[in-house]
């Protein structure tokens, strides 16, 4: 495959080349990643950001309902988006739960916008490398908006507000007591909360659900990245497409005074150096599990189960001995 060549038709903004770069990204092969690491080289020097969106929420909250009619507002207005999932369950539930194209049937067939479902990957850090280079493709695609979808399980969000600008959660309209269940973690992590289904016979609850939300936010720490009144909670329908132009500009706001201030720019370059570090820290780990270490390496992760030294006493040696750190 010449790369040369691959770096163009990205640039010109190919779909179908950048479907074969991701899966390039997506590849474990050392001759991939080789020809991976030369395609984003070469992408670097265009320049080019979008507008990186996280959005998480529970099964059947309205992510992908929510993620075809916005997406489709943006494409109205003449943006490119681009929507990636990540979904890290899809190994176990043997096949992704994201990646079904005819839930966001409309915006699939949309020529300014690109779908790419979840592949089937095992391990968080592959997921993670995977989605964060997706973005960057998807960046020298020229796309202005890369949403990137993920469920509300475990480490998952937590991977995905390290490599986005701006983090949503979506909800559901709910009773008091349910307000509760949402993990004060991922609360502060959102810096817009929006309250879904606010239509029908759902919406008084939901406005009521989103006052909720609004009060347990005036409780939070006020973050330095935030202007006044952020983060906030906001009622959305995504079936009616309701709420999403004022999402949209509460969207812009934040990030125009993020610019403006400063901050964006500094998330970003403190996100890639905590990825650099991430991808030492894989790449060490990987050399020492699969070298000449490998066996050491087994039987110390056996002697520190047994009991026999401690965590940190067994990498320390590892370190040392096979390292020579
Ligand atoms: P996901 O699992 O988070 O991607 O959720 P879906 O987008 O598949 O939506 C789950 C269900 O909620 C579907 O039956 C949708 O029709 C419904 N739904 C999604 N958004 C809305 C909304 O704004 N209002 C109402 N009333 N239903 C919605």
């Amino acid at each position: 495959m010449d790369m040369n060549d691959l770096t163009q038709r990205i640039l010109a903004g190919e779909r179908r080349a950048l479907a074969r770069a991701i899966t390039l990204v997506e590849s474990g092969r050392p001759d991939h990643r080789a020809q991976a690491l030369a395609l984003l080289d070469g992408l670097r020097p265009s320049g080019r950001q979008a507008l990186r969106i996280g959005m998480s929420g529970t099964p059947g909250v309205g992510k992908s309902t929510f993620i075809e009619a916005f997406g489709l507002m943006l494409t109205a207005q003449g943006l490119r988006v681009a929507v990636l999932a990540v979904d890290p369950s899809s190994a176990r539930s043997g096949g992704s739960i994201l990646g079904d194209k005819t839930r966001m049937e409309q915006l699939s067939r949309d020529k300014n916008a690109f779908i790419r479902p979840s592949p089937s990957q095992s391990h968080l850090g592959g997921v993670a490398r995977r989605t964060r280079e997706a973005i960057e493709l998807c960046e020298g695609a020229g796309f202005d908006v890369i949403l990137i979808e993920t469920v509300g399980v475990g480490q998952s969000e937590t991977m995905v507000a390290e490599m986005c600008d701006l983090f949503l959660l979506l909800l559901a309209p709910a009773g008091g007591d349910e307000l509760q269940g949402v993990k004060r973690g991922i609360m502060e992590m959102a810096d817009i909360l929006l309250i879904n289904k606010a239509d029908g016979e759902l919406k008084r609850q939901a406005v009521r659900t989103c006052a909720d939300y609004a009060g347990a936010l005036r409780l939070l720490r006020k973050r330095p990245q935030d202007p006044e009144g952020f983060p906030k909670a906001m009622t959305v329908s995504a079936v009616e497409a309701a709420g999403l132009d004022d999402a949209w500009s509460e969207m812009t706001r934040l990030m125009e005074w993020r610019r403006d201030t400063g901050h964006f720019e500094a998330r970003r370059a403190e996100q890639a150096r905590y990825w650099f570090e991430a991808e030492v820290r894989e790449g060490l780990l990987a050399r020492l599990r699969e070298g000449p270490a490998k066996a050491a390496m087994s039987d110390l992760a056996q002697a520190v189960a047994r009991g026999d030294t401690s965590p940190g006493q067994a990498a320390q040696d590892m370190l040392r001995n096979h390292l020579g750190l």
